[in-house]
């Protein structure tokens, strides 16, 4: 059945909703008529199964069904930090980690990032491959992307992991639900002393990957890997 991504449910006693734009342009590609059922999702968790009433050029009325159970997200969310990464290699983490359950995505600027910055359509198609993965992993909650900030901006964490090679912890030894999960990952030429240093200081727990040193592609897959081998 076909999943439609919406902006905004209605409120709660209203049972028909109203589509206009891209998402009525949606239906129509996957060539819905009257009477198709789908499933509309809000990208924060809601989702139902819907009947279209009317569908036409511009607009479209759905009638709003059964509210789906929605148990494809772990127990807390799990912000990946991962530093700004060259070429695609930024879209590959952030198509494969909404995959494996991220609910947001915080862009890093780092020392030895190839990378210094980005913004505007780069930061919008991020977004969008966040929202096709999601939907590929019949996920109703779509990760965010957020703009790069310094380590610095970083709040602190309760629950967090920077992945470095030279740390002999693991991850799954210290693995637990209690509060949101964070974890960082550093670009191409590693995080410098000084970085890993704060991001300790923000409450991240330094941990191994393994004896072998890890693509900084690699590395965030490898940690949400195991994290999703767990069977959360
Ligand atoms: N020259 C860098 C160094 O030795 O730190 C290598 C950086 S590695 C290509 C990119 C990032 O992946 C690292 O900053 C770290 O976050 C992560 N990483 C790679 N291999 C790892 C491992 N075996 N254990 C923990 N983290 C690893």
């Amino acid at each position: 059945m076909h999943r439609i991504k919406i902006t905004e449910f209605p409120p709660e006693e209203t049972r028909t909703l109203e589509l206009e734009g891209p998402e009525v342009r949606h239906l129509q590609v996957l060539r819905h008529k009257i009477g198709d059922i789908v499933r509309v999702f809000d990208g924060k968790g809601v989702e139902f199964e819907a009947q279209i009433l009317e569908l036409n050029a511009f607009t479209a009325t759905l009638e709003l069904r059964e509210q789906l159970e929605n148990n494809r997200e772990t127990p807390q969310p799990i912000t990946l930090a991962i530093a700004l990464l060259k070429g695609d290699k930024l879209a590959d983490v952030v198509r494969q980690s909404t995959e494996l359950g991220v609910t947001t995505i915080q862009l890093l600027k780092t020392q030895f990032s190839d990378v210094p910055d980005i913004k505007g359509n780069k930061l919008l198609r991020l977004q969008r491959i966040a929202e096709e993965a999601s939907k590929q992993s019949r996920r109703s909650v779509t990760p965010t992307v957020l703009e790069p900030i310094g380590i610095k901006q970083l709040l602190e964490v309760k629950n967090g992991f920077v992945a470095h090679p030279e740390s002999r912890n693991t991850l799954l030894e210290r693995l637990h639900w209690d509060a949101p999960l964070w974890i960082a990952s550093g670009p191409e030429g590693g995080f410098s002393p000084l970085e890993v240093q704060m991001l300790q200081n923000k409450g991240f727990t330094a941990i191994s990957l393994g004896q072998r040193i890890l693509r900084a592609e690699t590395a965030p897959l490898a940690m949400l890997g195991a994290i999703a081998a767990t069977g959360v």
